[in-house]
């Protein structure tokens, strides 16, 4: 019962929502749909709901299961919820779809056959893994190349296809390839005890559909289910919220179809748009106020994505008012682009903006580096989310696989990684008599590597060096044991295997790089001893938390750092200032996409880049790009001209050399009348009273593509063209 504390906490909740908010967070028991556009509060729908089932009894704090996709979405849903709720929040799960399936696993794997300290194999592991399977086969891996291998046996995953049905219904040669290497694949990652990203979803779905008494608890457990984003569910995400909400069926799903964006992963707009099919008495609930922007920017967004024949049309308002021009420069190359984008983050910053409120997005995570070097040279602090920034360095990763060996003695593809690493003489034939011998004989790659003097035509010397290391393993296995931190263990372990001493003997300015990156992997490990639950294995939960933000590299303390990341990472997520970069046909939309079709999914992401921004928006091209070390001329993104002139501010940067001057056919100045063209840096406009080095002061007279001013001089009266990037005038 409801005190009247709480009755008041409830009542200040439901005040900050607007009426069709709050009729959806009052929901009461049975399905929930609200299909809404973007900034309308659908995620503050999900949190309120949260904290409203919790703080009326509805559901205790671990009766409720929230669900969103990307690791920074669950970390900011967490939060909003946890602002709310406080401390009752821990009790919830509030976290991605391969969490919630890694933490059931954990609890249920051994009944598909897998031992609790499972491995989870990253996306390089499980190509790693493919190109095995398919140097088995005898396959030609430069013609089927292990990525698109790989990519069609996840797409079959995800569409809860195993081996047998895949093989089942393909024909052509590629396939039946991929069918055979798929069936080897799955055979490995067993016998390694060992599962992939989309194994933790499609053995979740398997546990729950073989065994009921699985099912029964985790419905029961989980009386609520809320989802975020349930545009892009996939078939195998849709059949375990299926599991398991179809007993209670206390399952509210929000999402936007417009912002359906992983369609090319197999996600399903259909599981969205018929929701109300599959629960005909869902209730459904419309929200069209928007928050987050201003009219400017949901104005482009909308004028873009009414582009796209699939849409739903959607009403969209803010009161926000009409804000600032979005500012669209193009610029002569990619590091132009990325001098602009990094200047204007200075000046902002200067101006009183904090970095935490300006992201910086890009199609393709290739495009990051440039940005990234930019902004290493203006020492301006930064994050990357989701760009597997720290983790994805060899010696993290080398780090990562010792301890993962250390946790399953079976994990061939971790022992491979270090076995040699450093170097000690173990080279690629000892190590593959050893993993043929632990294959015949039936045995761990541990064992058979302990018992290396077994092993059928091994050398001396490969004998004695596995032998020497497997003594260090044996001794790291014993303190993983008696439980010791694992920081202390992976500080240990740094040493005792040599690793260390060979990085210090290269004597290398990036040996030591690698050297702190260690520390820094041994700082994460003290953090993660200092919050560990006194519970058992630790060392998996560890190894687990590590292999699920290995590709989403999550820093909690993103105070004062400039964000970089995809736009497909950007989901669901806001900042004031936006940049986006690469505003190129072929870049965005991206040439893969449109060769595919996937034309109006690029123009949905182009609409989730646009509506994260609240405040300022800037959409930046570079005229040249080198991709993978050739050159290429795009034309500027279709997306920047769906956008209506009016709402824009579009300006060419000023050409670095005088012969370059003249203005592009086709270049925006040219191409729409009611453009203004100005310079970038600094910005002249006409009138402007100006002083130059040697003519002394003068007027701007008149403002030409290509960074040209004119100024005619008081002194002699007469009027120069000049290079405003290079000319030595200042406004006065
Ligand atoms: P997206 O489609 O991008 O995921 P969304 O529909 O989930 O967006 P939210 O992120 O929940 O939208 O909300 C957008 C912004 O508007 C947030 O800053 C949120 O706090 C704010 N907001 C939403 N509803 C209200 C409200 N009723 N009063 C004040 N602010 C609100
Ligand atoms: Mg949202």
């Amino acid at each position: 019962m409801a005190d009247t504390a709480s009755q008041s906490r409830i009542e200040e909740l439901l005040a900050g929502l607007n009426a069709p908010q709050r009729e959806a967070v009052t929901h009461g028991d049975g399905p929930l749909l609200i299909l809404a556009g973007a900034g309308t509060g659908k995620t503050r729908v999900l949190t309120h709901r949260i904290a409203f089932l919790e703080g009326t009894g509805m559901a205790r704090a671990n009766e409720i299961l929230a669900i969103t996709f990307t690791n920074k979405a669950a970390q900011e849903m967490r939060e909003r919820v946890e602002r709310l709720l406080g401390r009752r929040t821990r009790a919830m799960w509030v976290m991605t779809f391969h969490a919630a399936c890694a933490r059931m696993l954990r609890a249920d794997a051994h009944r598909l056959g897998y031992t609790r300290q499972f491995t989870i194999y990253d996306q390089a592991d499980a190509r790693r893994l493919v190109k095995r399977s398919l140097d088995e086969l005898g396959v030609d891996t430069k013609r089927f190349t292990p990525g698109a291998v790989h990519h069609q046996i996840s797409d079959a995953k995800n569409k809860l296809r195993d081996a047998e049905a895949y093989s089942r219904l393909v024909g052509s040669y590629f396939e039946t390839t991929v069918a055979d290497a798929y069936r080897i694949y799955e055979r490995e990652l067993h016998r390694m005890n060992a599962m992939d990203f989309d194994d933790l979803l499609v053995n979740a779905v398997n546990v729950l559909q073989l065994f009921q008494e699985v099912r029964d608890r985790y419905s029961t457990a989980f009386r609520h289910v809320l989802v975020d984003e349930y545009q892009d569910t996939n078939a195998v995400q849709y059949r375990w919220l299926q599991l398991l909400a179809s007993e209670h069926r206390n399952l509210a799903v929000v999402g936007d179809d417009a912002q359906s964006i992983y369609g090319f992963r197999g996600a399903d707009i259909g599981n969205i748009l018929s929701f109300e099919e599959t629960f005909p008495d869902a209730h459904v609930v419309k929200l069209e106020q928007n928050y987050r922007s201003t009219q400017t920017i949901l104005s482009a967004a909308n004028a873009v994505i009414a582009h796209n024949r699939e849409q739903k049309h959607k009403s969209l308002w803010t009161n926000l008012g009409q804000g600032e021009p979005i500012k669209i420069r193009e610029l002569d190359d990619e590091h132009a682009e990325g001098r602009y984008v990094v200047g204007e983050i200075e000046r902002l910053v200067d101006e009183g903006a904090s970095r935490a409120e300006i992201a910086v997005f890009y199609r393709t995570n290739a495009q990051s580096r440039v940005i990234e070097d930019t902004l290493v040279r203006r020492d301006i602090a930064y994050q990357v989310i989701g760009g597997t920034k720290f983790y994805e360095r060899a010696e993290v990763k080398d780090a990562i696989a010792y301890l993962t060996v250390l946790g399953n003695p079976q994990d061939v593809v971790s022992f491979t990684r270090i076995v040699n690493s450093p170097r000690r003489g173990i080279g690629q034939t000892s190590l593959g008599r050893v993993i043929a011998h632990a294959d015949a004989m039936g045995i761990s790659i541990w064992q058979a590597a302990a018992h290396a003097d077994q092993v059928p035509g091994l050398g001396t010397a490969a004998v004695r060096s596995l032998g020497r290391f497997m003594d260090t393993m044996q001794d790291l296995r014993e303190r993983v044991e008696q439980r010791v931190p694992i920081g202390d263990l992976l500080e240990s372990l740094l040493h005792d295997t040599g690793y260390i001493d060979a990085l210090q003997a290269e004597r290398t300015i990036e040996a030591q790089g690698r050297e702190e990156n260690l520390a820094e992997l041994v700082e994460v490990a003290r953090e993660f001893d200092a919050t560990a639950e006194e519970e058992a294995d630790t060392l998996d939960v560890f190894l687990q938390g590590v292999a699920l933000v290995a590709d989403a590299d999550t820093r909690t303390d993103d105070e004062g750092l400039i964000t970089l990341m995809t736009i497909h990472n950007a989901k669901g997520l806001e900042y004031p200032i936006v940049f986006i970069a690469g505003m190129e046909e072929g870049v965005f939309p991206h040439s893969r996409a449109l060769d595919e079709g996937g034309l109006e999914e690029e123009r949905r992401l182009a609409y989730v880049g646009v509506t994260r921004a609240m405040r300022s928006l800037y959409l930046t091209s570079a005229r040249r790009r080198a991709v993978f070390g050739a050159t290429q001329y795009g034309m500027r993104s279709r997306f920047l001209d769906e956008i209506p002139p009016q709402l824009t501010d579009r300006a060419d940067e000023p050409r670095i050399r005088a012969g370059v001057a003249a203005q592009r056919p086709g270049s925006w100045a040219s191409s729409s009348s009611s453009t203004r063209t100005e310079t970038a840096v600094p910005a002249f406009r006409m009138g402007d009273d100006v002083a130059h080095a040697a003519f002394g002061a003068g007027v701007v007279t008149g403002v030409e593509a290509g960074g040209i001013v004119v100024v005619r001089f008081a002194g002699d009266g007469s009027e120069r063209k000049l290079m405003a990037e290079y000319a030595p005038i200042t406004k006065l």
